[in-house]
This record gives C-alpha cells, structure tokens and sequence, in this order.
C-alpha cells in the first residue's frame, strides 16, 4: 500500500471516526460518507464504559436457561416483543451455537488482542484531541445483591482474571465508603480500578470529527447505497451521486449488511436496540461508573447529569422505540440508589451492531480488493474503537501483527 491513497470510510460513528483518525495519521486521504451527523448513532447514547478486559461472549455455557429466564420477565433486561420471535429465531440459533466452551475460549482470546490495552488507547486520543477531562479512569464498581448473585457471574470474572482483569472483590463497608448512595440491597462488590469511561460520548465523536476536518479530511452528507469494483478502485454511490476512492473500509454499523450483501457476503448483523435515561438533576453524585450486574445496568456520571444505560431489545433498526423500556432503567436504578431523582429524565434508544459470536467483522473482504470492514462491535464499540482503527489501519500498511489481531474478526468466518 502506498502512502496518500484515497480512502473513503462509510459510516461516521465512533468506530468510522477512530478508522479514519489513524488512516489519516498514516498519510491517507480520507472521505468519511454519513446521512447524519458524526457520531450521532450509537456512539452517542451509550454508557461510556471502556472495558478493556470484557473478554467474555455475551453467549456462554448455559446461556438457553438464562435467556429464558430472562425473556419471562417483561421487566427484565432482555426483550424479544412477539413480532420479532420468528424473524431472530435463526440469529438466535447461531448465538447460542457460539456459547460452547471450546468457542467461547477462542473469542475470549480474540476479543483479548482486540481490547488489550483500550483505556489508554482513548486516554491518548483525548490528550491529542486536548480533551484529556473526556477520559475517566476512577475504576468501575459493579455491585450484586448477595453472593448468591455474584457467584452466578463468578466463571465470568474468573475468565476476565485469566485475560489479565485486575479485580478486588469488596463488601459492604467497602462499597458504603466508596459510593455512599448506594442502597442497601447492594451488599457484594467488584471493583475494576483500571477500567475506565467516557464522560460525554457524543462530545468525544465530535472533537474527532473536528479534528478530522482540521486535518483536511471530508465529510460527505450521504447514505452510501451501492459499492462497485472497477479499474481504479470503488465507486461509492447515493443513487444520484457517485465517488471515486481506492480502497473503502464499511464503517456503517448497525446498518452494514445491506452494503456487504450486495457484495455476495450475507452477515448476521442484528440490533440489539438499547435505551438510556439522561437525568440533568440526578440529586446524587457518584465518584466511579456504578453497574448494577443483577439489573445489567450501567449507572455512569456523566459531564450532562448521570445517564442509565442497558437491556436488549431485538426489535429491527425500523420499528419505533419502546421508550417504556428506557423508563424501566429509573425504576431499576432505584434499587440501588435510592435517593435518585428521575424528574429530570430524557429518554433514548440506539442500535448495538451485534454478530451472534460477539465479535465485530474487521479487515479484507476476500476477492474484493480494497473493501474493508468495520462493523459489528456489539455492547463494546466504544471500547474497541480506537484499537480498531490502529489495527485497520497497520493491517492496511502490511504490518504482520496487526493482520494476525484481525484474522479471528475476518468475514471468512460467515
Ligand atoms: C444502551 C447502550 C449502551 C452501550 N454502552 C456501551 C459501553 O458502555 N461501552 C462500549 O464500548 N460500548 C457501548 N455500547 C455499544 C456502542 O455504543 C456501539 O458498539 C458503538 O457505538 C458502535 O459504533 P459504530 O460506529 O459502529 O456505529 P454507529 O455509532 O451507529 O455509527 C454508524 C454510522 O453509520 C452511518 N450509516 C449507516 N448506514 C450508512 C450508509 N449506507 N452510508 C453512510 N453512512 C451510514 C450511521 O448514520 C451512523 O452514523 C452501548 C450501546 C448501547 C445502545
């Protein structure tokens, strides 16, 4: 690959962004293609974790029982409403066929190389965007109930340790001293202290974005809707206008399928629709990102207020949100902290690009010369972003470590 190729990157969210920051770094010339605003999608309403060591499949041994155990509960944190059962049936089938225990040690040591060191990975783009405040790395606090609670998530844990987590598990004078809010429904502990989060995701997309611009990078307002090989390249087109680029790295999330299946590749990228409730006027503050792991959600201090973060819902990327779901999150919030205040909440949905093995989709497609991907990062985009495009960027360049990161994450694998 020769330096200054031109390189157009569809799909402007955090992962696009952070793949055209280091194309860029490395002398390309970038073209970033999007119908909405950078990082306006799913990178804008996550819960900012960077959970560098989330090295577990969200499907693992016995996953069937607890799924459904799950989905009974219409309060719970996983959602398939009725219109949805037979169109996922199959996505599903896939999923749990990832959960076996020889499978589930293979993603974990992929997902490892992936993640490995992603709280500095952020914490350096931050600096160099002059943004070190974005980053916050006072550790995460996942709390349980009880040890019952927390030994059905301890094979989990045990994994992560193995994948080098740093954890100290705490009790309840622990937990009170460390985060006085909380309730006392919260008696076990694990604290993360070298995981981290971002405090404004949105604002992290944009100063990207901005900086992208600076370093004369361009922002086209368009939904990419056909890709063609030709002499020279690709041609990308809106239906109405066409571009010229050499190579294109699919960067489009959520909505990747369509352009991969027009290519003869037909991915099983599902939306796993998440909510948040953004609280302005929260009456309580909270030193670390607090997760409550019976509820799975995530309870993050961010720059604008406190924001609630969780459950999966299967619902298409076209059918409206369920904003009673993203209400549901107070209610479960307050559990565990009990003096919170909810007046004040704005409610949000946004579509988690998910594989059925967890992992993204990154690298060459095979016989389409310089088509690339990056998509598909599930409940870990944020986290797995700036890896991402470090890694998409040295493969392209034919650096041989960075090619055997991304060859488990290859299209080859459908
Ligand atoms: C509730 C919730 C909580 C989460 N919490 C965390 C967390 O704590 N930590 C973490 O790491 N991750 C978290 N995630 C996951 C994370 O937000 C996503 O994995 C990540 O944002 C995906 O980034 P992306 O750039 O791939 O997708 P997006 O941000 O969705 O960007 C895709 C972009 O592609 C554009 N696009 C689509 N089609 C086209 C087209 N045809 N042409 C051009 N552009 C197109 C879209 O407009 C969009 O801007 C969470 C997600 C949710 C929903």
């Amino acid at each position: 690959m020769q330096q200054g190729e031109r390189i157009a990157i569809v799909g402007a969210g955090i992962v696009g962004l952070c793949t055209a920051y280091s194309l860029r770094q490395a002398g390309h010339a970038i073209t970033l293609f999007d119908p909405n605003p950078a990082g306006s999608q799913c990178s804008s309403g996550n819960a900012g974790a960077l959970s560098s060591r989330s090295v577990v499949p969200l499907a693992t041994p016995g996953i069937l029982k607890t799924a459904f155990s799950m989905l009974l509960d219409s309060r719970g944190p996983l959602h398939v409403p009725p219109y949805y059962w037979l169109q996922i049936a199959p996505w599903l089938a896939r999923f749990v066929a990832a959960s076996r225990p020889e499978r589930v040690g293979a993603i974990a040591a992929a997902l490892s190389e992936l993640l490995r060191g992603s709280v500095q990975a952020h914490t350096q783009i931050a600096a160099e965007l002059g943004q070190s405040e974005l980053i916050r790395s006072t550790g995460q606090l996942h709390l349980y109930p009880d040890e019952a609670y927390y030994a059905k998530d301890q094979a989990s844990w045990a994994l992560k340790q193995q994948y080098g987590l740093h954890l100290e598990k705490v009790s309840r004078p622990t937990i009170e001293a460390m985060e006085p809010e909380v309730g006392p429904g919260y008696r076990v502990g694990v604290f993360l202290p070298t995981e981290g989060w971002v405090a404004n995701p949105l604002r992290y997309a944009q100063a990207l974005a901005a900086r992208l611009a600076a370093m004369q990078a361009t922002f086209v307002s368009a939904p990419i809707q056909s890709l063609q090989a030709d002499a020279s390249g690709w041609t990308l087109s809106d239906g109405t206008r066409r571009w010229q680029a050499q190579r294109v790295v699919v960067c489009a999330g959520a909505w990747s399928g369509p352009l991969l299946a027009a290519q003869g590749w037909k991915i099983p990228l599902e939306s796993q629709r998440g909510y948040h409730l953004q609280l302005a006027r929260p009456n309580l503050e909270l030193a670390h990102q607090v997760v409550l792991a019976d509820r799975k959600l995530f309870i993050t201090p961010m720059e604008t207020g406190l924001r609630l973060a969780g459950t999966v819902e299967f619902g298409s990327l076209t059918r409206p949100p369920s904003m009673k779901r993203a209400r549901l999150l107070g209610e479960h919030a307050r559990a565990g902290l009990p003096a919170l205040d909810v007046d004040s909440a704005q409610t949000w949905m946004g579509h988690r690009p998910c594989l059925p093995d967890s992992m993204p989709v990154l690298g060459p497609v095979p016989s389409r010369p310089g088509l690339w991907c990056a998509f598909g990062h599930g409940h870990l985009g944020l986290t797995g972003s700036a890896n991402t495009g470090r890694l998409i960027a040295g493969a392209m360049a034919g650096r041989p470590d960075d090619q055997r990161v991304l060859r488990p994450f290859s299209i080859e694998r459908f």
